[in-house]
């Protein structure tokens, strides 16, 4: 049962007088809610006033870590737990249009028993992933060994009816796909803008549903050389401390093996026999599609571990249906756990999504360098 339309929310903002806590003083430049006859905040004000790094739910637990201490409710109930210590709040946690708000007064009284050990933070924090500080100046790329075109293709996960994974905060992932995809290709373009031959290209430009197959099929009918897959994490559980990016390259390329040897996850037959991939293959001077593809994984991990503070999760074998099937270099890579409310927090914001693209963006570019395809 809904509690209470969002609508029907009492928006209020007061002036601290009413409570001395710094807690509460800081709560002055926060909306506060009337539900019922009880005051309410939202987790994601708490989050902000307190500066909580770590902080999560799974089903209708919420769990804040706060000073050292794990602070644990649970969605309609008065019990509240410091690590293990209960206490009770006056009202219960309540779930209001896929926000989860506490009640002010008692929440403000449980925190006082917390000795707090360093001041609060003014400004909310959050923690990975975060850009690191942008040192190098960007030049555009002049020139390439290229005499023919050189197609990268992005594929922004999901879209349309397909939302992929949602946050905790309603986050979807097919949007956050799509927007890091589109800045990746904007990067990427204005790089190569002196290089006419690098065709930078995307599955889907806006929020439509594309199979699987048809994003196999347009890998193949655009002749890309690179098919770059964008998505974003969910962990088998949602668990909300979830955390880390990762690339996935192809196990095994279906398409390209014509060989009659059974297939194997592990042993891979330098066989590539359509003409597209045999092309590419000879001009990167390189054993086989799956062997490119996994280098290129490595530096897209590579360049993320140096830009986000967050877990390197390393770069991996996957026999996923897009890797599977295109007849080209192929690699998949996660950006972070949109399940991790921290991580679903830092994904809405623009700065971290453009941090992620240029990272994306660099890795190929370094893969292309390698391969001398550019200088
Ligand atoms: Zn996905």
């Amino acid at each position: 049962m809904r509690l209470i339309p969002k609508i029907g929310l009492v928006f209020l903002l007061f002036s601290g007088l009413l409570f001395s806590s710094e807690f509460t003083n800081q709560l002055k430049n926060y909306p506060v809610y009337w539900v019922g006859k009880q005051k309410y905040i939202s987790l994601q004000t708490i989050v902000k006033i307190l500066g909580v790094q770590s902080w999560g739910r799974i089903e209708d637990r919420i769990f804040i870590d706060y000073q050292g201490k794990i602070l644990k409710g649970s969605i309609g109930s008065l019990d509240f737990y410091i690590d293990d210590k209960k206490m009770l709040l006056d009202a219960p946690i309540k779930e209001i249009e896929k926000e989860v708000f506490f009640p002010v007064e008692s929440f403000d009284r449980i925190l006082s028993t917390i000795t707090v050990s360093q001041p609060l933070p003014v400004q909310p924090k959050t923690s990975a992933p975060q850009p690191l500080p942008e040192k190098e100046k960007s030049v555009t790329i002049e020139k390439s060994g290229l005499d023919r075109d050189f197609v990268i293709l992005i594929d922004p996960g999901h879209g349309g009816k397909d939302h992929g994974a949602i946050g905790n905060f309603g986050l979807k992932e097919k949007d956050v796909n799509l927007d890091i995809s589109l800045r990746l290709k904007n990067y990427l373009t204005n790089q190569f803008k002196k290089l006419p031959r690098i065709i930078v290209k995307m599955t889907r430009e806006d929020d439509r549903f594309i199979s699987l197959d048809e994003r196999v099929e347009i890998a193949k009918r655009e002749k890309a050389d690179i098919f770059f897959c964008v998505h974003t994490n969910s962990s088998r559980f949602n668990r909300w401390n979830a955390d880390g990016f990762e690339t996935y390259y192809p196990s095994r390329k279906s398409e390209i093996n014509f060989s009659t040897e059974p297939e194997s996850e592990d042993v891979v037959e330098p066989e590539t026999t359509t003409e597209v991939v045999f092309q590419i293959v000879n001009e990167l001077n390189s054993t086989n599609v799956i062997e490119e593809s996994r280098i290129l994984a490595e530096m897209v991990q590579e360049k993320l571990a140096e830009r986000l503070i967050c877990p390197d999760r390393g770069a991996k074998p996957a026999s996923f249906y897009v890797l599977r099937y295109t007849p080209m270099i192929s690699v998949l890579v996660e950006v972070g756990f949109i399940c991790n409310p921290n991580i679903e927090a830092n994904l809405r914001d623009p700065e971290v999504r453009q941090a992620i693209s240029e990272t994306l963006g660099k890795a190929i570019i370094q893969y292309l360098r390698s391969k001398k395809i550019i200088e």
